[in-house]
């Protein structure tokens, strides 16, 4: 148990997400993103970070460089959560509006900080430049926040209550947008500072669990009890490329704790599901199927006439070098029983899996057959079914993929049962 709560807990670690107390606002600011030219990583970067010290991110948005679209989305927030957090748009250009933005949102005036504006100007002498005068503008802050220090940048961060219209308090943390800066300054101090202000500890802790081979809604429906909001611990459902998440969420004192209480239904899970779970936080199914290939000491030969190749493709990110796989082999057509035996002795293999069309005359699977064959030989038995292959056309190949590696798990699973029972 302890070395299985050990393996959970270096899996969850980024997992772990926010109290639902204080909630959270992240804007990220510039055209770069708002038109598509980069992604907004400095969003998913700090929800993640203000999940951990249990500030729950109700709303992410993203808004160009506009004044008015800025302080219209800066009092949307203040609006409706009780921390915003601002990056980008502190820069000492004309289009780096976040200053004047929050200033005109509370009704404030900018106020020029001297020890501020000094320490810009010792920073470019540092560099052997002298400050060019638009970069007095990053000196400048709304009437009553507080500077927070930028280490290494000239843009320093803004820290600043605001009244809502409700008359709640609001506290915006305005951070540069360059990544590095944003991030040094998080953890040298705003981390801190909010923590302070949670003054809770609790943590919300994830425990997720991924199924393959039934559909969202039946696995729902086998676990009507189970996925019910408000409960504790809750337990959300997700489907994502044919496979079935079930993440179980509970507050605690910390992950333990947290464990400690999600255990039954961890365990209510596994039991009412059976074979339908393969594996837990983030585990892909092509290394669970590695995983049991080398704890069972078997390596494979894949003779792949359906997927050119795929179905090894995916297994051998877990195999290098190749350690459970020692033939891959694509054909036109689905080879004989024999053939497979040859290719399995030959390439020194304990097991082969062979998948093509269902039979030797018809075009490939993916030629419009609706229907491919899956033959798993171990020697002295050969074990086959067939599989239907529909769905859309952006993602039936991968879904049949893994449904084919599914099958080899169930094989290896089930064999591996029957041994240890004997
Ligand atoms: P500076 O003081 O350097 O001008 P700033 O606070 O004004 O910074 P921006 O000018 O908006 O920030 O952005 C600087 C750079 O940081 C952008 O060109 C972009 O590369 C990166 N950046 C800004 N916002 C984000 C974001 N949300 N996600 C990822 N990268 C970002």
């Amino acid at each position: 148990m302890k070395q299985r709560l050990d393996f959970i807990l270096s899996q969850a670690v980024s997992e772990i997400t926010p109290m639902p107390s204080l909630r959270a606002e992240v804007i990220s600011i510039g055209d770069e993103m708002t038109s598509g030219i980069r992604l907004d990583t400095n969003s998913q970067w700090l929800s993640t970070r203000l999940g951990e010290i249990g500030i729950e991110v109700a709303f992410h948005s993203t808004v160009g460089d506009n004044l008015e679209d800025n302080i219209d989305v800066f009092r949307h927030a203040v609006n409706r959560v009780e921390i915003v957090i601002i990056t980008g748009g502190l820069g000492p250009t004309a289009d780096d509006l976040t200053r004047l933005a929050i200033a005109k949102m509370a009704n404030v005036p900018l106020i020029t900080r001297p020890k501020v504006l000094a320490d810009i100007r010792s920073m470019f002498e540092a560099r052997g430049r002298e400050m060019p005068e638009n970069n007095s503008t990053q000196a400048e802050f709304p009437e009553g926040a507080t500077p927070i220090a930028n280490p290494e940048g000239t843009a320093p961060g803004i820290d600043f209550f605001v009244q809502s219209e409700n008359g709640r308090s609001c506290r915006i943390i305005a951070l540069p947008g360059v990544p590095v800066e944003m991030k040094q300054m998080w953890s040298q101090s705003v981390e801190s500072t909010l923590r302070k202000q949670t003054g809770d500890l609790s943590i919300i802790f994830h425990h997720t669990l991924h199924c393959f081979g039934s559909g969202e809604s039946h696995i729902e429906s086998l676990l009507p009890n189970l996925i019910q909001r408000g409960r504790d611990p809750q337990v959300g459902i997700t489907a994502s490329s044919a496979t079935i998440s079930l993440r179980i969420s509970t507050r605690g004192i910390s992950e333990i704790d947290c464990m400690d209480k999600m255990q039954p239904t961890i365990e209510t899970i596994r039991k009412t599901l059976g074979p339908l779970v393969f594996g837990e936080n983030g585990i892909q199914l092509q290394q669970v199927v590695h995983n049991l290939l080398t704890t069972q000491n078997k390596k494979l030969a894949v003779i792949d006439a359906g997927f050119d190749g795929l179905v090894a493709e995916q297994l051998s990110e877990f195999t290098t070098p190749m350690t459970s796989i020692c033939a891959n082999e694509t054909r036109e057509q689905m080879p004989d029983s024999d053939e497979v035996k040859k290719i399995i002795e030959s390439s020194g293999a304990t097991l082969g899996i062979a998948i093509g069309p269902i039979d030797r005359d018809s075009e490939m699977v993916r030629n419009g057959q609706s229907f491919y064959q899956v033959k798993i030989f171990e020697n002295p038995t050969c074990q086959e079914t067939q599989f239907r292959y529909s769905g859309h056309s952006g993602w039936r190949e991968e879904r049949a993929v893994k449904e084919v590696l599914n099958y080899l798990r169930l094989y290896l699973v089930s064999n591996h049962d029957q041994r240890s029972t004997l």
